[in-house]
């Protein structure tokens, strides 16, 4: 797994900056730092078990002729629902334009018109043409590419690859350093990694749930590894749907991207009825979680949901979106001349660690970039590719926060930890994992009650009395702060629908702010006062 021209000698000194993940928040930092040296630390391979490679889409930035940045922080503060930070946004989407310069010079093929100028296109929620992609839905892939072979040329960049990170290391106000385990998580040895400033780039949470379009890294170990280490966590109800994954038992499920939609797909149920016309004026151009409850209704009820694009795409469907297209034809259907079926799955976490505009969390030497975090720039709900904007846009400002000031740690004893009271473990096979995944997608999932979360909160603490190794402790923390925080919020909202609280309330027009005490003090409540 780790390559050797890339192994250390030793882990025993002080690592400058220590970044956790390779997803493009993770190289993207890294890149920015140089010549600074940095470790990247790697769950799987650099390229792979990151959603940043998968992204279908595109960026969104504000670089037409007729768009401006203001339209952008509109378009965005009324896709998040009443609770978007307008000042990061402001921040993020006046500085969009600028990174996307800078993913063309580390070699990003973004696509271009015949005069050169870059290509942009729409999507839902856009009221301009503003997302840059590359050959269709190509994005991730190609700006990974680009990115990987930037930061392999780059000498003052380490990758550790296969390295899972368990734990954020605390001395007092500081975060000194991490600790890892070797062999995808499966060595037997864990390794310690002393560093001057940590910065977290895990990625996102999909894989807490039993549907999702993420890589299965993409478990929630890095919110739960900084709830862990004391650090605030700030809107973790907020989960995105993506309301039309492939639904062909495939773990995680391709995704049948929006510009389908977008391009007049439309959704039916088994009978042909095109049931989002029931729902909503704009029908399968609502906002995403309206069509993520649609699909899941028609799927609850047994009549399954269909994304029909034989009108629509038809004959182009090869050469116009040829990642789905592949993923279809792997399962058996030509979606040419067939409908997809399609559910929803859990895409995007709105929620995360709690940044300001450096990307500093609320503890000392610990920074954090990309869908880990919550900058409040999403709100309650993400606007179609802005994401990958975040990612770049506070990488780089994470990069000039740690160039101007580093915090001086208090090191104490470092050096390889055998771990002896903790096994590893292959954490996406065990049965508690698949327990748990199934009881968030049940009891958490597109519509949630009073009642299904005080289930999902006693059962989250039983099986967590059942399990305490380290990489489990991380993903299930991340489970209770998101449960925990759906049952304190009592309407409905963006992401988080509560079937007995319908409507948005008033005094509810504010982001969530939870540490990993205050989760703990409110499941116990829950156990002591809901009846069984
Ligand atoms: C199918 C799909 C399509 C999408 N399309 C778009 C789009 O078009 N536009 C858009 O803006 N957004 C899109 N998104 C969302 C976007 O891709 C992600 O939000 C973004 O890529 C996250 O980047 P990241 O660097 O934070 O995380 P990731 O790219 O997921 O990288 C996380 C990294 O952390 C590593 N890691 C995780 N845990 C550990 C650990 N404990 N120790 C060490 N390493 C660890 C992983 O292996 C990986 O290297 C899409 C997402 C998916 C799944």
């Amino acid at each position: 797994m780790l390559k050797d021209h890339f192994r250390p000698q030793s882990f025993n000194g002080i690592d400058d900056i220590v970044i956790v993940g390779g997803g493009l928040a993770g190289l993207f930092c890294a890149l920015k730092l140089a010549p600074r040296p940095v470790t990247i630390l790697a769950a799987a391979p650099i390229g792979h078990g990151a959603s940043s490679a998968w992204a279908q889409g595109g960026i969104a930035a504000a670089m037409s002729p007729g768009d401006t940045f203001e339209k952008h922080v509109a378009d965005t503060v009324t896709a998040g629902a009443g609770i978007v930070d307008e000042k990061m946004t402001r921040m993020m989407v006046a500085e969009g334009p600028a990174r996307i310069h800078d993913l063309l010079e580390y070699g990003v093929p973004f696509d271009r018109d015949l005069e050169g100028k870059l290509l942009l296109s729409r999507e839902a929620a856009h009221s301009e043409r503003r997302i840059v992609r590359v050959r269709g839905d190509m994005a991730g892939k190609a700006i990974m590419e680009a990115l990987i072979a930037a930061v392999r040329r780059t000498p003052s960049i380490r990758i550790i690859e296969g390295y899972v990170v368990e734990e954020l290391v605390r001395e007092g106000r500081f975060i000194s350093g991490v600790v890892a385990r070797p062999d995808a998580g499966q060595s037997k040895t864990r390794v310690s990694f002393p560093a001057r400033a940590v910065v977290l780039c895990s990625g996102g949470i999909g894989h807490l749930y039993a549907v999702t379009t993420n890589p299965w890294e993409a478990c929630g170990q890095g919110v739960g590894m900084a709830a862990r280490a004391g650090a605030i966590i700030a809107d973790p109800e907020f989960v995105q749907f993506h309301p039309t994954a492939i639904n062909i038992g495939k773990d995680p499920a391709p995704l049948a991207t929006e510009a389908l939609r977008g391009d007049g797909a439309v959704l039916v149920n088994s009978a042909g009825h095109r049931f989002m016309l029931d729902i909503h004026p704009d029908g399968e151009l609502a906002p995403r979680d309206i069509v993520s409850r649609g699909v899941f209704a028609e799927v609850q009820a047994g009549r399954g949901a269909f994304l029909d694009c034989t009108k629509a795409v038809g004959k182009h469907f090869p050469e116009m979106f040829p990642t789905v297209y592949a993923s279809c034809l792997a399962a058996s259907i030509d979606p040419v001349t067939q409908p997809i079926p399609v559910v929803p799955a859990v895409h995007y976490h709105m929620g995360g660690v709690l940044t300001d505009g450096q990307g500093r969390t609320s503890i000392d030497g610990l920074w954090a970039a990309g869908e880990v975090t919550s900058t409040g720039v999403h709100g309650a709900n993400r606007l179609a590719s802005n994401s990958l904007l975040e990612a770049v846009v506070f990488a780089a400002r994470i990069a000039e926060s740690i160039k101007g000031t580093l915090p001086a740690p208090k090191l104490t004893e470092w050096g390889d930890d055998a771990g002896e009271n903790d096994d590893p473990v292959t954490v996406e096979d065990s049965p508690p994992f698949k327990v748990l995944r199934s009881l968030m997608s049940e009891c958490v999932g597109v519509v949630r009650t009073r009642e299904s979360l005080t289930r999902a909160i006693r059962e989250i603490a039983a099986l967590e009395r059942a399990n305490n190794r380290l990489r489990f402790a991380n993903i299930i923390t991340t489970a209770k702060l998101i449960a925990v925080a759906a049952l304190q919020r009592t309407e409905s909202r963006g992401g988080h629908f509560r079937a007995d609280c319908p409507s948005e309330r008033p005094e509810w027009q504010r982001r969530t702010y939870l540490t990993l005490a205050q989760a703990e003090r409110l499941a116990a409540e829950v156990a002591e006062t809901e009846p069984a």
